[in-house]
């Protein structure tokens, strides 16, 4: 062989190897992954966990297809903080997104940028709500901050600002559609992220679901009437009870004129105006049919108004208002999934595809009479995740694993053969997803909620939680402290932490909290800081 040619072939093997060890396996095997997130979708509200409330027939292909998990959580119930431990494989404190307020920090490594370099072709659609565009995509049109129902505005990579006529979750999956159609490279697996907006307040259903949805009745929860006994104080100084916090306007559609006619104040300063806004991005057509419907729900509740209404009947027309607006925008997330799955489907692509169905995090549908999240109780710390893969996932599994949102981005690299960095502080569920023995080890997640003072005015806290019990600290403007059985209470309605029989638990569980926070590089400290920073600003 000539000298020459035997370098040449002799570096190529090399380039090759280096590009196999640094870049994975060849691109005709790596899985694509469609992930695909809403916002604020409580599990109560997937046929494929209960049926109370509604069927959601496309969503719950995934789980028939692979595999659903019941104690899947979050590190943070809250939007943009959820996203930043999702795409950065950290807690809150060390992604820079510990509340909605301050952006994130986009010099932070995200999973997205890995699989880019490592040769995935990229792209979002959505919902990202970081207050900066996203990093390592090759697409994006995503919404600016938490975007609008009707006839949105989206924020796109390559055509700068520009809005779209129609229903919001329609336009991003035909966006989605169009990037799989026509800007999908065969040649490259390919990583997709399609996040909702919906079901995010102020709840406004496609014009197709009014008529159906406002009309529908739904089973109260046991706890609608909670009166927040027997815990600390930091459920009963919350802010987000049905009856009390909700806005007329903006969340129960009670037009501004009908408030003023029957004299009812606004909740807040920016009730009429949660309703306004949105309104008025309607073209005539849209306004039409939402007046066709809505005038009729505002006409009845007038009569009944009139007639004189108790505080229970007041609350009880305040569930069903806030469930049909709800669960009417799940409507079309669920018909817009099976859009998307079908095509999937249709082209071969579920062959070699990981799909993934979350939320950001869960939502009270009127536990303990709330709405909204924040809270380390279950409605809002636990989270929706079905995963199918077909060849991979054996079709209908159930997990109680205890996998958080923390785990995504190193699950996500480790089936496309990337190096998760060492920093990221998630585990893969990989092992876990392929059904080994022994593939997954975890018992106990830490969570930390930090947005306080400020809207609902949940109290910060963190906790260690276990399938058993969940050991809970309320501070900033107080100092107590909550132990759940999680077995025995599974509606949480008591804190036994001072309770004689749970002192050892306590005890032990008080221990495994030091050491959680410290495999996590979180302290008391550092919770100061980011209090201080926060306080500092808000005062501005
Ligand atoms: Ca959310």
């Amino acid at each position: 062989m000539n000298i020459k040619i035997f370098i040449i072939v002799c570096i190529s093997f090399v380039l090759n190897n280096l590009k196999l060890l640094g870049g994975g396996k060849p691109d005709n095997t790596r899985p694509n992954i469609v992930f695909i997130m809403s916002d604020d979708h409580a599990y109560q509200a997937i046929s494929a966990y209960s049926n109370k409330l509604i069927k959601t027939p496309n969503i719950d292909r995934i789980a028939k297809n692979g595999i659903k998990f019941t104690n899947a959580c979050v590190t943070n119930s809250i939007c943009a903080p959820s996203r930043a431990t999702i795409l950065t494989g950290k807690h809150s404190h060390l992604n820079s997104k510990t509340d909605n307020y301050f952006p994130f920090d986009t010099t932070i490594t995200t999973f997205p940028q890995l699989f880019q370099q490592s040769g995935y072709q990229t792209a979002m659609f959505g919902k990202l709500h970081f207050g900066n565009n996203p990093k390592g995509f090759d697409q994006f049109k995503i919404l600016p901050g938490q975007g609008n129902y009707y006839n949105p505005t989206f924020i796109t990579k390559k055509e700068g600002n520009i809005q779209v006529k129609g229903y919001v979750t329609d336009i991003i999956t035909d966006m989605t559609l169009e990037w799989l159609e026509k800007e999908r490279n065969p040649e490259k697996p390919f990583l997709l992220m399609y996040l909702h907006k919906a079901p995010h307040r102020e709840w406004l259903p496609a014009e197709r679901h009014l008529k159906a949805y406002t009309s529908n009745v739904y089973s109260e929860p046991s706890t609608l009437f909670d009166n927040y006994e027997g815990r600390t104080s930091a459920a009963k100084s919350a802010e987000m009870n049905l009856l009390k916090h909700m806005n007329w306007a903006g969340d129960s559609k009670i037009y501004p004129e009908m408030m003023d006619k029957l004299g009812i104040n606004a909740t807040t300063e920016w009730d009429k105006e949660g309703f306004t806004k949105e309104y008025n991005r309607m073209d005539a057509l849209q306004k039409a049919n939402w007046d066709g419907v809505y005038q009729l729900v505002n006409e009845q509740f007038e009569k009944k108004y009139k007639a004189g209404m108790t505080e229970k009947e007041l609350m009880q027309w305040r569930f069903q208002r806030y469930m049909q607006d709800y669960l009417g925008t799940i409507a079309a997330v669920d018909e817009n999934v099976g859009r998307v799955l079908d095509y999937l489907e249709a082209n071969n692509l579920t062959k070699n595809t990981i799909i993934v169905y979350t939320s950001d995090q869960g939502f009270y549908l009127g536990e303990h009479g709330w709405y909204d999240k924040r809270f380390v109780y279950d409605e809002s710390f636990k989270t929706p995740l079905l995963i199918q893969w077909e060849g991979h996932i054996k079709p209908g599994r159930v997990s109680d694993a205890m996998v958080q949102n923390l785990d995504y981005a190193q699950t996500f690299l480790e089936a496309a053969g990337i190096n998760a960095p060492s920093d990221m502080q998630g585990e893969s569920m990989v092992p876990l997803l392929k059904g080994k023995i022994n593939g997954w080890k975890r018992e106990a997640v830490y969570y930390h909620y930090y947005e306080y003072p400020a809207v609902h005015m949940v109290k910060r806290h963190y906790a260690i939680v276990t399938k058993a019990y969940k050991l809970i600290h309320f501070y900033h403007d107080v100092d107590e402290w909550e132990l759940i059985d999680r077995e025995k209470d599974p509606q949480e309605l008591k804190n036994v932490y001072h309770d004689p029989n749970y002192s050892q638990v306590v005890e032990k569980l008080k221990k495994e909290l030091v050491e959680i926070r410290k495999k996590y590089g979180d302290s008391a400290e550092i919770s100061k800081g980011i209090q201080e920073k926060y306080l500092k600003a808000i005062q501005k």
